[in-house]
């Protein structure tokens, strides 16, 4: 069974109540909680030994992605983070050394962005450590920015650099919290998400939601210099675009505003944010579906089928 396919049998099973704005299927649960003006948002997320990390992975850095990933998804809803709790997984022989490390470097991010860490769980996890972080944050309730807001004709932007992530950037990225925010409050944002499942993953989820298709402009796509090196250094990797397509971990926003906004926005973030590129990498359109154009034309991009690329 696929995580969507387990995903989808829980869902319709889940218990809920009056305070549930937006419930799964979003970054964050979005809740009414009776804050005058705001909603309340709500995350969890957890990283593993063997799956995010490995027994040599240094620890600062895995308190740092913990917290960071839940961090990501409070971003993308335009919010800000307030507090969190962390479940601790270790072996019976840990290292303390060891864990307090991890909880220097969860412990510094949250103070960069004045999230207060109170309190948690410790359980005996016999074969790997994990990290579970559950967050709360706020949202002004105008400006929480959902998948499902996307329009035909929004130009749709990305942050930074994709693909290759995996090589080292996703341990120490860094969450785009001020620049959401900045967004929020500039612009009539339309629809956002982070990426964590790749490019062509996550942006159909903005396509599903909101009922609309896409065409992604190839030249435009931002390849990171991770996902060529990794190109060139080994035949056998997948070539720059799809990794930069098809990658995990890039943690950047993937959003959409109206096109007639486009020079604004690029312009307002040079100036706002010098080190973190932003592209227009295509447009929403009417009719569903995700399409690539290049000099050569448009094709279909199918979730499964990139084979076509290499
Ligand atoms: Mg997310």
């Amino acid at each position: 069974m696929t995580e969507q396919e387990l995903i989808a049998r829980l869902l319709p099973g889940l218990a809920t109540n009056a305070s549930v704005r937006v419930g799964a299927g979003d970054d964050c649960a979005v809740l009414d909680l009776g804050l005058p003006g705001q909603w309340v948002l709500f995350k969890t997320d957890a990283v593993m030994e063997g799956i995010h990390f490995t027994p040599d992975t240094e620890p600062a850095r895995i308190g740092h992605k913990a917290l960071a990933r839940c961090l990501s998804d409070v971003a993308a809803m335009g919010g800000r983070p307030t507090q969190a709790l962390v479940t601790l997984g270790l072996p019976r022989d840990f290292e303390i050394a060891r864990v307090e490390a991890i909880y220097a470097g969860l412990n510094q991010l949250a103070a960069r962005y004045d999230t207060a860490v109170v309190g948690g769980e410790t359980i005996a996890s016999p074969e790997r450590t994990f990290l579970s972080v559950a967050l709360l944050g706020t949202v002004e309730r105008e400006k929480c920015l959902l998948r499902s807001g996307a329009q035909s004709g929004d130009g749709l932007f990305v942050s930074g650099q994709l693909g290759g992530s995996l090589q080292g950037r996703h341990l120490d990225f860094e969450p785009r919290i001020r620049e959401a925010q900045w967004l929020a409050q500039n612009f009539e944002v339309h629809s956002m998400i982070d990426l964590s499942d790749g490019l062509a993953t996550d942006l159909r989820h903005i396509l599903k939601a909101s009922g609309v298709g896409a065409e992604l402009l190839e030249r435009a796509i931002p390849i990171s210099r991770a996902a060529r090196l990794a190109a060139r250094a080994e035949s056998s990797s997948k070539p720059p675009l799809l990794a930069a397509l098809t990658d995990g971990e890039d943690f950047e926003l993937l959003f959409t505003l109206p096109a007639r906004e486009a020079v604004r926005l690029l312009d307002g973030w040079k100036a706002s944010f010098p080190g973190v590129p932003l592209s227009c990498i295509g447009r929403i359109t009417s009719s569903p579906g995700l399409v690539l154009r290049n000099e050569n034309g448009a094709r279909s991009l199918n979730v499964h089928g990139f084979s076509h690329f290499s």
